[in-house]
């Protein structure tokens, strides 16, 4: 008998307790109609930024003539993914000596474990440095993830990261939950929404465990 598949929910709830970067826009949600004041149906609205918890960066986040969310290929973003547990300090920016795992999937999340809480949002969380994405290029890579609001550390002039993520063309993801998912591989599915010459968008974010085989 086949191992039944578990799923990992690597996405923050999104309520309005939820932290975004600072300076951007946090969620609000407005109830247009409600059933418990007489109307037909509950009817919200919400107001947020696109970079709202687990999401994806379009590559035009960081470069103007760079794809939009909806130009972005759905295969980055749905397969077979790696999770590789870090040992980081705050603010450490990531160089490939910092990931000794071998890389064996094309799709890599980085649990660092520097940004505990999407609740509250701190500024000490590690950054990868552009030696690591090319690291990651030279793997295989074409998507990075990572358990805090960026891939560059917080405050970092120039976004080196997001730069060498744009010229090794791996695409990102931001804002996961790793800190309950087991280092290995899972099949990740992340779909952004087709958001027409968007920067980014929300991704309900899972991995799910590959069958065992017999
Ligand atoms: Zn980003």
């Amino acid at each position: 008998m086949p191992t039944q598949a578990a799923l990992y929910d690597i996405s923050p709830p999104i309520s309005e307790a939820l932290a975004v970067y600072p300076g951007d826009t946090p969620p609000t949600r407005e109830i247009i109609c409600r059933i418990d004041r007489g109307d037909p149906v509950n009817l919200s609205a919400l107001h947020a930024t696109v970079h709202l918890g687990a999401h994806a960066d379009a590559p035009r986040h960081y470069s103007q003539d760079a794809p939009g969310m909806d130009a972005c290929d759905l295969d980055r973003y749905l397969g077979r993914c790696q999770v590789v547990r870090v040992a980081a300090h705050p603010r450490q920016l990531l160089t490939p000596a910092d990931v000794p795992a071998p890389i064996t999937a094309p799709r890599v999340l980085l649990a660092t474990g520097t940004y505990p809480d999407p609740t509250r949002f701190t500024e000490d969380y590690a950054g990868l440095t552009p030696e690591l994405i090319d690291h990651l290029q030279a793997a295989g890579v074409i998507l990075v993830g990572v358990d805090t609001p960026s891939v560059d550390a917080f405050n970092t002039e120039g976004l080196p990261a997001h730069h060498a993520c744009l010229r090794t063309d791996i695409h990102i993801l931001e804002g996961l939950m790793l800190s309950d998912v087991p280092p290995g591989e899972y099949e990740l599915i992340a779909l952004p929404l087709r958001l027409v010459d968007c920067d980014g968008s929300p991704v309900r974010a899972v991995l799910r465990t590959l069958p065992t085989r017999p």
